[in-house]
């Protein structure tokens, strides 16, 4: 029986359009090889949201991303925007949509292609076969915490903000990431600076209680700094990391350049499961909108498409299709073919068009 889902994609700013529409390419090609249906909508965000609405994010594409089974994000930002103010500034857009749509749980796995383990800047030994899940509480912490700002205070001007933590927060992001390392290898590791702030002394108690539901899971602690250098020494001791959001944002992006290569890195972003088990969820590439090769046909469209395939496994249930998306990607590589920012000695350099239609050929090869 053919199934459909409601996608909203927002290509937004920069590369997104471009690396989007190789996303549309394989939903197309899915539509008539598989059995699902996706009834797309497509949307703005960031500054294409700016120029047409003055709003980095409407009302109205909200509401379409909460009626959506899930939402496909590109990138959002650029020069262009760069000085206008700060609450309608593009990446405004993307912190609202993940506030509302309640996203909590940051998924950014770093996984080593073996046909791109050169491109680390660490040896090979290091990171050949690596396969990390790093999960970043993504709606509060220090990011939301009030109070904030600027103000001054007897003459002397502060900055300041408030890094806040309640029990049912940690205790979900927790629950998602104890799942998680069932699926997987079963060692989670709870990052946090419990020796000197108290909002992680609550995180790591009620880590800690969590567990007990899932005592197959071997659970260790690390404090951040440490982490920090375990991750870059030796990151295949990690399986799933779970992490505050400001944490999460240094840790995820160190563990993304252990593969050397942000045009291939996806992400997910999930909310709180409904009464039937469905979640809320965004999926994007960890990269930004890269203006600097915007509109050339030059872009990786690898990662959105990774991304993709994450939303077939955890939106819709479709464990063997985005199995069957990464392996084709898995195969376009070791085939020789790059985009120019994985570009290797001795290896074809395409364009994001034909990269997009190597990802399909493989596919008819897989079906
Ligand atoms: P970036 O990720 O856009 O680019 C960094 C470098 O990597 C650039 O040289 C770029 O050409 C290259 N690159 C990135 N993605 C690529 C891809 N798919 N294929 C080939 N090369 C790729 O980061 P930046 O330059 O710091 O930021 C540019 C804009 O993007 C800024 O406005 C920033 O705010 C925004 N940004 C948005 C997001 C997001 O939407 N989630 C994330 C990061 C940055």
């Amino acid at each position: 029986m053919t199934i459909t889902k409601k996608v909203l994609m927002l290509p937004g700013d920069g590369i997104g359009p471009e690396v989007m529409r190789q996303v549309q390419r394989v939903m197309d090609w899915m539509a008539k090889k598989r059995d699902i249906n996706f009834d797309v909508t497509e949307g703005l965000i960031g500054g294409a949201s700016i120029d047409a609405h003055n709003n980095p994010l409407t009302d109205e594409t909200l509401a379409d991303a909460m009626a959506a089974d899930a939402v496909l994000l590109g990138a959002v930002g650029g020069p262009k925007w760069d000085n206008i103010p700060f609450d309608i500034k593009p990446e405004r857009g993307l912190l609202k949509i993940r506030k509302e749509m309640g996203l909590f749980a940051n998924l950014r796995p770093a996984l080593v292609f073996d046909a791109l383990v050169g491109a680390s800047t660490l040896k090979e030994d290091v990171v050949k076969g690596l396969n990390i899940m790093i999960l970043r509480e993504l709606t509060g912490g220090i990011y939301f915490g009030q109070p904030r700002g600027v103000e001054e205070r007897d003459g002397v001007r502060f900055g300041f903000n408030t890094l806040v933590y309640s029990e049912p927060e940690i205790e979900r992001i927790a629950r998602v990431a104890f799942d998680m390392a069932m699926k997987r290898n079963k060692r989670m590791c709870s990052v946090d600076k419990a020796n000197v702030l108290e909002s992680t002394v609550l995180w790591r108690e009620v880590v800690e209680r969590v567990a007990k539901e899932f005592p197959e899971v071997e659970l260790s602690h690390m404090y951040v700094d440490n982490a920090s250098m375990q991750l870059v020494r030796n990151p295949k001791q990690f399986d799933v990391m779970v992490t505050t959001n400001m944490f999460g944002d240094i840790l995820s992006d160190c563990a993304a350049m252990l593969t050397g290569s942000l045009g291939m890195l996806p992400s997910a972003s999930l909310g709180a499961a409904d009464e039937t088990g469905a979640r809320k969820a965004l999926y994007e590439p960890v990269h930004g909108s890269a203006p600097d090769i915007a509109g050339q046909d030059l872009a990786n469209p690898l990662a959105t498409l990774l991304s993709f395939a994450m939303m077939l496994r955890y939106s819709f249930d479709m464990g063997d299709d985005a199995t069957m998306i990464e392996t084709a990607v898995q195969n376009v590589l070791k085939g020789g073919l790059r985009t120019a920012d994985i570009m290797q000695p001795g290896m074809a350099k395409v364009s994001t068009t034909v990269m997009g239609e190597a990802v399909i050929n493989e596919l008819n090869k897989l079906v």
